[in-house]
């Protein structure tokens, strides 16, 4: 089977979603870029049911090239940060709780803490609501995700992209223990945010970090 690797790690990935509560249910989806494409979880099923031969591989036009069963009904996303983020080669989509809860209200995170310089900028951005598998949604994810590796979706989820489908889920995993984190704060009080040349360093030190 082609991609049988790929395929065997979205399948881990998504069954992971499950077991550290990014996802409940069959919320979520998970992709990977392949040489015809993107390789795609299926629309509406569980993870724990899923095999190599249910996930889908799609063109960039959208086209399913092989599986049988219907692609992601987020593929437009997926899709659209592959055709304009060449770093991209994996995309990772939950409804996390708290990073959810945060997307509810529509605002984005803001540089209460250094670790936010982890998606790329200043800020988690919260992308304009849409409604759920259109392409507006993909739109408005793009924007949100300029300069980013990561967005929140309004009332809806969030998203992040990265070169692995390892380093995506990880960056889903650090997403929502900042929204977590920005929540607990709020309830506390005030935060008091970091400027944005303090960020300026903590975006430059996170180019070498683990490195
Ligand atoms: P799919 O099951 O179609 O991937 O949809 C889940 C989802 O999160 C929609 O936004
Ligand atoms: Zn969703």
């Amino acid at each position: 089977m082609q991609y049988l690797e790929q395929r065997i790690e979205i399948i881990s990935t998504v069954q992971a979603f499950n077991v550290t509560g990014l996802s409940v249910g069959t919320s979520g989806n998970l992709s990977v870029l392949v040489d015809s494409g993107f390789l795609i979880t299926p629309t509406g099923m569980a993870y724990d049911d899923m095999k190599p031969e249910d996930l889908v591989v799609m063109d960039t036009s959208g086209m399913v090239v092989c599986g049988a069963r219907q692609a992601s009904s987020e593929w437009r996303f997926h899709r659209d940060i592959y055709l304009s983020r060449v770093e991209a080669n994996a995309v990772v989509h939950v409804h996390s709780p708290y990073a959810t809860a945060i997307a509810c209200t529509r605002q984005d995170i803001p540089a209460f803490h250094y670790m936010v310089a982890i998606a790329g900028g200043d800020s988690i951005r919260c992308a304009e609501y849409a409604t759920f598998a259109t392409e507006q949604l993909s739109a408005n994810a793009l924007h949100a995700l300029r300069d980013r590796n990561a967005c929140l979706l309004a009332n809806h989820g969030m998203i992040c992209l990265a070169d692995s489908i390892q380093s995506a889920f990880k960056m889903a995993q650090q997403v929502e223990e900042l929204a977590r984190q920005y929540y607990l704060t709020t309830q506390m009080g005030e935060p008091v945010l970091l400027d944005k040349k303090e960020m300026q360093i903590n975006l430059e030190k996170f180019k070498n970090y683990g490195k």
